[in-house]
């Protein structure tokens, strides 16, 4: 924090503080205590390692990295990087996934996040890139608003679209904001993005990185209920396969 003086009062109606006789610094309240940038001038990132650790997994070992918001500690992105030496000459491949718990955790067959997960892993670990796991549940609605619209499908019979428009929330939410910082700090320039959804190439895009291929991202729907999710984003959210 620069230039400022960030106190603690449980008093309402103190307006000024009493620095000398004749000095005093007025006060301005905040309901809740303000985020303010470090200094930018010695990193404007956002996100920044914080843990590592090698990872023995079903696809062989692969590095685990953990990056963590600077001011908002919940807000923590999951690394899974390939050991495998890649060429540098070649765009580095890519998942942006989003947490499922649902699907990944207990295996539902309402979506194919867990199918879309493994496959990506299994990709990355043979061929060389990274898994970048976003706690962005519901598409960025969170796990509450998840399973109202999840009750909202279930009784009316409405499909992942109507189910939130239903109780007023948006399709989605999610940011990749991160994805720039993470890239940065892994010295990594060009990717090449694995993925059905064209508005996660959009977004990468519009921060800036080069975006050279996509890799479309298909598995096979294990249940009626997961193919007509599946045809739902196909027909209303725009994915390409
Ligand atoms: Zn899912």
């Amino acid at each position: 924090v620069r230039g400022c003086l960030v106190l603690f009062t449980e008093c309402e109606d103190v307006t000024e503080l009493k620095v000398a006789d004749d000095v005093r610094l007025p006060l301005q309240k905040f309901r809740h205590l303000p985020i303010f940038d470090l200094d930018i001038r010695a990193d404007s990132r956002l996100y920044s390692l914080q843990a590592q650790c090698a990872l023995p997994t079903d696809q062989g070992t692969m590095s685990l990295l953990v990056f963590q918001h600077r001011s908002l500690s919940h807000d923590q992105v999951l690394v899974l990087q390939s050991l495998t030496i890649v060429d540098p000459g070649e765009p580095v491949l890519i998942r942006l996934h989003d947490a499922c718990f649902t699907s990944e955790l207990f295996y539902s067959e309402k979506c194919d996040c867990r199918q879309q997960l493994e496959a990506a892993q299994k990709y990355v670990a043979a061929h060389g890139g990274l898994v970048i796991y976003l706690q962005q549940e519901g598409r960025g609605i969170g796990v509450v608003n998840k399973v109202k619209a999840y009750a909202c499908q279930i009784r009316d019979g409405l499909d992942t679209v109507d189910g939130n428009r239903v109780l007023g929330l948006p399709d989605d939410l999610r940011t990749y904001r991160c994805v720039q910082d993470i890239l940065t700090a892994l010295g990594i320039t060009r990717v090449a993005l694995i993925t059905n959804n064209m508005r996660k190439v959009e977004a990468l895009r519009k921060q800036g990185i080069d975006v050279a291929q996509r890799i479309p991202s298909v598995v096979e729907a294990e249940s009626g209920t997961m193919a007509a999710y599946v045809r739902t984003k196909a027909q209303r959210m725009g994915h390409v396969f």
